[in-house]
């Protein structure tokens, strides 16, 4: 018998926002059969997580772009398997998300997606349609360098960004030059020669990376693993990287890691510390595989939901 499973009505484009919540008070309070269709309502995908989706907000004086570089799917068996158990699906439609920011006179872009690597990301591509060309962009802050970030730094041995000032954590940059990552070798190597055709700013936790941008310590998913914090007009917007990767399943349970996470320990630290400090605070934060942004609420018992603005 099944604690509980999800209702029939859940669907993953009523992930975020008062989808969630009611999410989460059917989970608490129903047991009801699994829907033989939820399987393959899973991978239903909206168009929000289709690629080349592009949502666009501002947070003070800075315009966001969120850009969704490419669509990937989260099996549930990445989940350690005490957070897997009451699931009635298999995987979770995801995304790999690209975020261009315009402020004091930059474009900033954050991570770059799977270039052309991987199943080929569309960043390139929708910042043009944007009317940005790629050598206009002038800095890039990287989450992390897994090949899903980092891929998109260079297409066909050039550099995709050739006028970009290229910004990484010292512990990111160090480790995966130093090939100690938990990563295969070729994912390493192929890291290694996107970043060649760049000579990246190394950049310490705290440190001010771009005025109104701070770096935060949130290790663990690799080791340099970094939450940028951006102030403009006293408004904050926080982009979180790989702080969760199955929304759904991490909101609920922030315990929950995933197999991609190097150091288990530190993940959960870091998604708990960084949950905390952000929640209920109407912090607008964003991800690299979120679907959508919002701000983070708590509620009783350590769950969590995304409310839109
Ligand atoms: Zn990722």
């Amino acid at each position: 018998m099944r604690a509980f499973t999800l209702p029939t009505s859940f669907r993953l484009s009523a992930l975020t926002t008062r989808g969630l919540s009611l999410l989460g008070l059917l989970v608490l309070g129903l047991c009801l059969a699994a829907p033989a269709a939820a399987a393959s309502a899973a991978q239903k995908r909206p168009a929000s997580m289709q690629p080349g989706h592009v949502e666009t907000f501002t947070v003070g004086s800075i315009k966001v772009y969120g850009i969704v570089d490419a669509a990937t799917t989260f099996e549930t068996t990445l989940l350690n398997p005490e957070f897997r158990l009451n699931l009635p699906q298999a995987s979770f439609a995801g995304v790999v998300k690209t975020y261009l920011l315009q402020w004091n006179g930059k474009n900033v872009l954050v991570d770059t997606g799977w270039g052309s690597n991987g199943p080929k990301g569309v960043t390139l591509q929708v910042l043009k349609q944007l009317g940005i060309a790629p050598e206009a962009v002038t800095d890039i802050l990287m989450t992390h360098l897994d090949a899903d970030h980092a891929c998109g730094l260079a297409i066909e041995g050039r550099a995709t960004y050739p006028n970009a000032t290229l910004h990484i954590a010292r512990p990111e940059y160090e480790a995966w030059m130093a090939g100690t990552v938990k990563r295969p070798a070729d994912k390493v190597a192929l890291v290694k020669e996107k970043l060649s055709h760049y000579t990246p700013v190394l950049f310490n936790w705290g440190d001010i990376v771009l005025p109104g941008c701070t770096a935060v310590d949130a290790h663990g998913h690799t080791p340099g693993h970094t939450v940028f914090d951006l102030l403009s007009a006293g408004k904050q917007f926080s982009i979180l990287g790989d702080i969760m990767h199955i929304q759904a399943v991490q909101l609920r349970f922030p315990r929950a890691c995933t197999a991609y996470d190097m150091d288990q320990e530190a993940a959960i630290a870091s998604r708990l510390a960084t949950f905390r400090r952000l929640a209920n605070t109407k912090v607008l934060v964003a991800g690299m595989h979120f679907p959508e942004t919002g701000s983070l609420r708590l509620h009783a018992k350590g769950t969590y939901t995304l409310d839109r603005p």
